[in-house]
């Protein structure tokens, strides 16, 4: 049990609307475990997000049930790196986690950046 599960966590955040795809994004790939979708705010010139179609607010909600459609999530930046034309020349996945993981929406989701170099792992 984690210190997310009460009601307020829980809420659905903008990431569900565009599973449901109720707002319009750049959606790139989706299937019954997960999503994929443009970063509205791109940090690279390839940002995507893949996301689980359930919705887990953080990492520390993760559950042994959730392991196919994480799984998944790597399948996907794989396929869409390879659609990107970056997986040659590399890229970065990173998911946050909380305040000082610098998470901003609370529905987990892997950032895939790519398309010119990323820089440090952590600007210090
Ligand atoms: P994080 O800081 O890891 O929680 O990342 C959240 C990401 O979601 C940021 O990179 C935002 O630019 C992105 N984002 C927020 N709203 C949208 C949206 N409506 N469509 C696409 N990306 C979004």
């Amino acid at each position: 049990m984690s210190n997310n599960q009460d009601a307020k966590e829980w809420e659905e955040t903008i990431f569900s609307r565009i599973i449901r795809q109720e707002i319009p994004t750049e959606l790139l790939y989706q299937d019954e475990l997960v999503t994929a979708f443009r970063d509205i705010s791109p940090r690279a010139k390839s940002h995507i997000l893949i996301i689980p179609n359930k919705l887990i607010p953080t990492v520390n909600d993760v559950e042994p049930e959730d392991e196919q459609a994480l799984g998944r999530l790597f399948t996907v930046a794989k396929k869409l790196a390879a659609e990107e034309g970056i997986a040659e020349d590399g890229y970065r996945l990173i998911m946050n986690c909380n305040r000082h993981g610098g998470q901003e929406v609370y529905h987990i989701h892997m950032h895939l950046l790519g398309g010119e170099p990323i820089g440090p792992l952590v600007a210090i």
